[in-house]
């Protein structure tokens, strides 16, 4: 089958540097990939705020039309979030399909969920995120609902739908509280054991370091959100038993509909002992990636937890770069932070060492008598 043809679409502002565009752009492009779109040309325009009517500027969406309409384009996707009245100009103008990234996110998440649970959820985030946009899309929907009963007298067809999309959202809200009930239970099982959550942006290597702590295979691939669901995995550092979780990446613009019904997935960051905040180094973006995390680990919980911070994939870094980390603020930082490779498997038995610390302090906490005991 032929590939879905896509273009790039997003805005810098005067502030921003070329480099930084470049690399939101770049995260745009790897996500329309995983979502198996092939980009064949970036738009970027200095504009600040976008245009209200249609996003760039008139010029510039004409030029776009112009290339979509000579190189056969299937998607215009763009950076931003649109409004409603946007995504209908700019239809009309292009005349192709229109994405932005919360929905380019949220399809991607929709054919990695797996499990009852994360289906349950990317389809309660794609209805919360349906709903105001009823305007342009109510015609996609599925209507077999209506009848009798439904459609009240001068009841618009938009309204209808609106409520069927409600009920949907009650029912599957009503489904994910079952099996969040579930999910407690089965964590209280779990028992007193110290709980450590790998947490961190998409694709820094969270899952790689999970099937090498854990000497298990767990899924890794280079794309974003090759994991949805989270993986817990029983881990022995010398005579110490821990549990450590594997969770789901973030991203820059995360659609917030997604962190909501998402919560439940990630109740084992939130009740973790301590978290392993994985970094891509090599990206020239890692500091907004840091700063994205702690963002949305405050949306998830408001307590404050032990942290180490793990810069990851330092193999990719040139060699004097790799010696000057040390005098780098990374390194001078109160929460303990560590250089590693785990493709290199470099400074892991310091991560370990680490970790043993951390984790042997609060197991012994709580199992005062019998360190041993749980093992
Ligand atoms: P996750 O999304 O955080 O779970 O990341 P994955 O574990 O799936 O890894 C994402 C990609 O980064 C994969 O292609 C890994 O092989 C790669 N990767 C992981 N760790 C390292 C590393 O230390 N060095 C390099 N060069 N690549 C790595
Ligand atoms: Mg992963």
């Amino acid at each position: 089958m032929r590939k879905e043809t896509a273009i790039l679409i997003g805005l810098s502002s005067y502030k921003q540097k070329e480099g930084v565009v470049k690399e939101y752009m770049d995260e745009l492009e790897f996500l329309a990939l995983t979502s198996g779109a092939v980009s064949k040309k970036r738009f970027i325009q200095k504009l600040h705020p976008a245009h209200p009517s249609t996003f760039v500027g008139k010029g510039k969406i004409n030029e776009i039309k112009e290339y979509v309409k000579t190189h056969d384009i299937d998607i215009a996707i763009f950076d931003d979030d649109l409004t409603p009245s946007q995504i209908r100009n700019i239809e009309k103008i292009l005349e192709c399909k229109i994405l932005d990234r919360s929905n380019l996110i949220l399809d991607i998440f929709a054919t990695r969920a797996r499990t009852a649970h994360a289906k349950t959820q990317v389809e309660l985030a794609q209805y919360q995120y349906l709903l105001p946009r009823l305007t342009r899309m109510w015609t996609h929907l599925e209507r077999q609902k209506g009848g009798i009963g439904m459609r009240g007298p001068g009841e618009t067809q938009i309204e209808t739908d609106r409520r069927i999309i409600g009920q949907k959202i009650s029912k599957l809200k009503e489904k994910l509280l079952k099996i969040d009930k579930q999910k407690s239970a089965q964590r209280n099982n779990r028992g007193a054991l110290v709980r450590v959550a790998l947490v961190g942006y998409t694709n820094t290597g969270k899952s790689s370091l999970m099937t090498l702590l854990s000497k298990s295979e767990v899924f890794v691939e280079n794309k974003l959100f090759a994991t949805l669901d989270t993986t817990v995995r029983k881990v022995v550092i010398k005579d110490i038993p821990f549990l450590l979780s594997d969770t789901v990446g973030f991203i820059r613009k995360l659609p917030h509909q997604l962190v909501e019904s998402f919560k439940s997935t990630l109740d084992e960051i939130r009740e973790a002992d301590i978290l392993v905040h994985v970094i891509d180094i090599s990206s020239s973006t890692f500091e907004d990636q840091i700063t994205i995390v702690n963002e949305t680990l405050l949306e998830i919980s408001k307590t404050q937890k032990a942290m180490i911070l793990v810069f990851n994939k330092i193999d990719k870094l040139e060699k004097n770069k790799i010696n000057e980390l040390n005098e780098t603020w990374m390194a001078k930082l109160n929460n303990k932070s560590l250089f590693i490779s785990v493709l290199k498997k470099t400074n892991i038995s310091e991560l370990k060492k680490e970790l043993y610390k951390i984790v042997s302090k609060i197991h012994k906490k709580r199992f005062p008598f019998n360190s041993n005991i749980y093992n």
